[in-house]
């Protein structure tokens, strides 16, 4: 069998599958059972909450270091120390050779944490050290876990993803260096699987390193990302797949806190999931959907409880034609939406970059944008949670404080999207959304349509966002249902 026959599945764990006995034994089976189809790359989150205490030690020991700040330190590194021993205690039997080992590791590597609290005492806050630090929970839980799987008979190899992954200096939200990565992982993994005859490999999810060699992380979640890579990385060499194991089925077309209409989608190109992931819906860490497309990557995101489930999403490149233009309906219940108003816009070009410009060097998240072609006002929408602070930078901005510029922020505003590729050669969807809406008294704030044609964006009030959902969900959906009934 040549290598591009093989197959190799890379599968991701995050921290809910590590969390007791139960859930790691389960991880276990799924584990096994793919390595009877062939290699199998296990990507693994730190231990449920370790990456916050993490974050929560840097923070403490960014603090003047007073004697209960110290404390604080203290407390945090014990129980980032207990969670691991007692995962170690639970599973891997006491004296054998990976239970000594794990130990080491662990003694090892929460020494090195002390120090580097220490470290950052003296030399005040730095970015890079932060995400040294938080790259500590995945390196733990990831060796662990490799030991448990070789103890119990499994021939696994542990590999620290700074090894495999090169990224820019972005500390914090690295980005991956596709290419260089792709060389890279291509000169290691592929070669260690046919040599040593190894068909399990456990690798770090969550960071990569710089070309100096400093650690970076990839953002929030980011072992989704770790996962992608790793798959486009090795997609030439193996016959590749990439399955997310989640606490939910998969994707879902609309919120179930607002309707109880939402399903599961057995099926969703990457530029749709994509819309998905950008309104609301977090099932994944959105850029690991550019990736996966990118490689043309066969993705599975499946329930971790209910591995053999035929309810799972799979994600593909080709987008499904069915009867279904739309394909989901979703929604951000809680945004606040901001009105710039000025007769004296039309004239002055640059006002949207320096209103961008002020939003962006401020973190503010914008989630979409609107203007009147008569140039006299835009209309933007950002989290509820941002507006006092965007109302405090726009009206004490040199620019926009001025008294020739209105400032109107709606706090009681919800944006719904509507998502399907067949949209792109269908008119009248536009019409038919806004006929619906009309019909049931809803009104319509502002709308919003990116000229990839695949989401039209709807601001409405509030009060209406459940109402809305579940009657657009009857007319592009559920259409058939209501027509059979
Ligand atoms: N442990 C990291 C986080 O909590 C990465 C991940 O879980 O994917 O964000
Ligand atoms: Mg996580």
């Amino acid at each position: 069998m040549t290598e591009v026959d093989q197959q190799l599945n890379i599968m991701k764990f995050g921290g809910s599958c590590l969390t007791d006995a139960a859930s790691f034994s389960q991880t276990t089976e799924i584990i096994k059972n793919y390595l009877k189809r062939g290699n199998v790359v296990v990507v693994t989150s730190a231990f449920q909450g370790i990456t916050d205490k993490l974050i929560h030690f840097y923070e403490e020991s960014c603090s003047d270091g007073n004697k209960t700040e110290n404390q604080i330190c203290e407390d945090i590194i014990d129980e980032i120390y207990t969670k691991h021993s007692d995962f170690i205690e639970g599973n891997l039997e006491k004296g054998t050779t990976e239970y000594k080992a794990s130990f080491t590791f662990l003694d090892e590597n929460i020494n090195d944490l002390k120090q580097l609290g220490r470290v950052v005492r003296l030399l005040r806050p730095s970015l890079d050290i932060q995400d040294l630090i938080m790259s500590y929970g995945e390196k733990l839980s990831t060796y662990i876990v490799s030991q448990y799987l070789k103890a119990i008979g499994l021939n696994s190899k542990f590999i620290s993803s700074d090894e495999l992954i090169l990224t820019d200096d972005n500390f914090g939200r690295a980005l991956p260096l596709l290419e260089e990565t792709r060389k890279k992982i291509k000169k290691i993994i592929p070669p260690l699987i046919e040599s040593e005859k190894l068909k399990l490999i456990c690798v770090t999810g969550f960071y990569g390193s710089t070309k100096d060699k400093k650690i970076t992380t990839l953002g929030r979640g980011g072992t989704d990302l770790t996962a992608a890579i790793l798959a486009y990385s090795l997609n030439e060499s193996f016959n590749t797949k990439v399955i997310y194991w989640k606490d939910v089925q998969g994707f879902l077309n609309a919120d179930p806190r607002i309707t109880e209409k939402a399903s599961l989608l057995n099926q969703i190109s990457y530029i749709e999931a994509k819309e998905l992931a950008f309104f609301g819906s977090k099932v994944l860490h959105p850029l690991c959907l550019d990736v996966n497309e990118k490689g043309n990557i066969p993705s599975e995101i499946r329930p971790f409880n209910d591995p053999n489930s035929e309810n799972y999403t799979r994600i593909t490149k080709e987008v499904i034609e069915d009867d279904k233009i739309i394909k989901a309906v979703t929604s951000i219940m809680r945004l606040s939406m901001v009105t710039i108003e000025s007769g004296t816009m039309v004239s002055l070009p640059g006002t949207a970059a320096k209103l961008f410009n002020i939003l962006g060097e401020n973190n503010i998240n914008i989630k979409f944008i609107s203007q009147s072609s008569s140039e006299n006002n835009i209309t933007f929408g950002i989290d509820l949670k941002d507006s006092m602070k965007v109302s405090f930078l726009l009206r004490n901005s040199d620019w926009f404080g001025k008294q020739w510029f209105s400032i109107k922020i709606d706090n009681e505003i919800s944006l719904i999207s509507v998502i399907g590729a067949g949209m792109l050669h269908t008119p009248g969807i536009a019409g038919k959304i806004f006929t619906t809406l009309g019909d049931n008294d809803i009104n319509v704030r502002a709308i919003s349509q990116g000229s990839s044609e695949l989401n039209i964006t709807i601001i409405i009030q509030r009060k209406d966002c459940e109402k809305a959902v579940n009657v657009l969900f009857d007319a592009f959906i559920n259409e058939n249902k209501n027509s059979n009934t």
